[in-house]
């Protein structure tokens, strides 16, 4: 399968240029460590020339901006079309890169992307403002216009999709972009910005510049004529972030940042699709989920029935090369990953937290773990709640390299915490409560806010839950449902500022009232 790919360029002005210093970095397959590519490294002489073609591109005769938003719709289609074309490429890429199943890979290029892609593209002429008579013959109108250039960080967790929420939301809007990928996954964005071109999108538009947080994403956070940082990480780097946003002009912010989801299982709840359910929540992309559900809540009634049910599904999961059609169950990430959640399991059991299943590392190449249910967890174990610091490093040899300056970069300016806040692996942590009231305030006891759900055939238990949930994705009787229509936010510290839905484009916009005395 995997790509032919040796060598990839930085995307400037639709151009594919070596990085200005000639630095390079590899990347790798998470499966068995080995390199599949060797990407040009950006840092800040390259951002310069990126936001210096996006500002270009923006610039007051813009063909972008300035073109009729109904043929920005139309081109942004289009790139729908091209991903659709090529989304068995883009599946072995991402699959290859990241290590999510191709099975899922193919599924969400298919439905969740070209889906995302339309949705958002189709919001490219809906852009309207208000008519608002103040008094006598004074009224005022207000216009909503694209923010300028726009930087986007983006994680490695989901390269192609949020690639795509960014992209096309900035896009859609008028703006123009200068994306960093994760260093861990630069290879599918350098794809996406070749499609956009092929589909008609200008010069200087879109940018692609790989590289490492520091380097290339705080030289972008830091630039004077980028007008707004949209990002998708941890926490930690979200709040240095935000500060670089505000040290020279006054960036626009989003933050879409890390959780630690809780799933409330109650005892009238039907256990043959509540067990399952609290599975995929976890297991699924290998718990490398922002909203994985990492605390499940189970009523004290049905606590043992629970268990058993969620051991055997932890047990039964096909683990396996992402790439085979049968497997349910991939690699983590990387070597840093691999460590902190060996880490976290070692915490875990040091807590007093009993494993039922899982725990251990599958094979001697790649990143593998198995699935892992952890019972007679409690609320103040390290891996039932938000975490500082836990900074590990394990015999994992392959990519030790691109770990050591990983860690580094988070390192140099966060000496106190690196990398995620949560487990961000397959780790279910299975917790006993006894009243919604209980359960609720036991949910709502974390700095996180990004989502929650529950499991109940009780209409007004349902409600309760979806009211007292401090939260910005609720899920009653399913979990994990999202669609490109439905707002994405998260509260508290997993948030500021709202992705999807018809708010998506507003992110990209600024508002102005002009007022007429007639
Ligand atoms: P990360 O914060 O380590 O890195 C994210 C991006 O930020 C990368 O491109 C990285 O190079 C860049 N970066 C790092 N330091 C930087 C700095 N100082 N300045 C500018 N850029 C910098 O996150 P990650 O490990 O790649 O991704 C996993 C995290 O993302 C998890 O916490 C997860 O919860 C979160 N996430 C959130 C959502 C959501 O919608 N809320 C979705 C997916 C992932």
């Amino acid at each position: 399968m995997a790509p032919e790919i040796k060598y990839t360029k930085l995307f400037i002005d639709n151009e594919w240029v070596d990085a200005v210093s000639g630095k390079t970095f590899d990347t790798y397959n998470p499966h068995d460590g080995s390199v599949i590519a060797t990407v040009a490294e950006g840092d800040e002489a390259d951002i310069n020339l990126a936001v210096a073609a996006a500002k270009r591109a923006f610039h007051r005769n813009s063909e972008w901006r300035l073109m009729d938003a109904s043929q920005r719709w139309a081109i942004l289609d289009k790139f729908a079309d091209l991903v659709q074309r090529d989304s068995q490429y883009l599946a072995e890429l991402e699959c290859c890169n990241n290590g999510m199943l191709l099975s899922s890979a193919i599924m969400s290029l298919k439905y969740g992307v070209v889906e995302n892609i339309r949705y958002l593209a189709s919001l490219a002429d809906k852009i309207q403002g208000d008519t608002i008579p103040l008094n006598g013959e004074v009224f005022a109108y207000t216009l909503k216009q694209p923010v300028g250039v726009c930087g986007l960080i983006l994680p490695w967790n989901g390269p192609i999709l949020l690639f795509v929420v960014k992209v096309v939301a900035a896009l859609a809007a008028g703006c123009t972009v200068v994306v960093k990928p994760a260093e861990q996954t630069p290879l599918t964005a350098l794809v996406l910005a070749a499609l956009l071109q092929e589909a008609g999108v200008p010069a200087g538009v879109v940018n692609v510049v790989n590289g490492f947080g520091v380097g290339a994403g705080t030289a972008l956070t830091h630039h004077p004529d980028v007008a707004k940082i949209s990002f998708t990480g941890s926490l930690e780097v979200g709040k240095l972030i935000q500060q670089a946003a505000g040290a020279n002009n006054l960036k626009r912010v989003t933050l879409e940042l890390g959780g630690k989801s809780p799933l409330v299982i109650m005892d009238d709840a039907d256990l043959n699709v509540a067990i399952p359910y609290a599975a995929f929540s976890i297991f699924s992309h290998q718990g490398q989920m922002c909203i994985a559900a990492s605390r499940v809540y189970v009523q004290s009634r049905i606590y043992d029935k629970f268990v058993q049910g969620a051991v055997a599904m932890a047990k039964k999961r096909v683990i396996g090369n992402p790439t085979d059609p049968a497997t349910e169950h991939g690699p983590q990430i990387d070597a840093e990953m691999f460590n902190k959640v060996m880490g976290y399991i070692e915490s875990g059991k040091k807590d007093g937290a009993k494993v039922l299943t899982g725990g251990k590392r599958v094979g001697n190449t790649g990143y593998y773990i198995e699935p892992t249910v952890f019972v007679d967890v409690t609320d103040d174990m390290k891996i039932a709640k938000e975490e500082e610091c836990l900074l590990l490093i394990s015999p994992i040899e392959h990519n030790f390299h691109l770990t050591l300056l990983h860690m580094t970069s988070h390192l140099s300016v966060c000496p106190r915490s690196y990398g995620t806040s949560q487990i961000f692996g397959p780790v279910q942590c299975i917790l006993k409560f006894d009243t919604l009231e209980e359960v609720i305030d036991r949910c709502n006891n974390t700095n996180y806010g990004l989502a929650a759900g529950i499991f109940t055939n009780d209409l007004n238990t349902a409600l309760q839950f979806g009211k007292h949930a401090e939260v910005g994705k609720v899920w009653i009787n399913t979990y994990l449902m999202m669609g490109p229509q439905a707002p994405s936010c998260g509260w508290k510290d997993s948030s500021i500022g709202i992705e999807n839905g018809l708010q998506s484009v507003d992110a990209f916009l600024e508002l102005k009232t002009v007022t007429i005395n007639l």
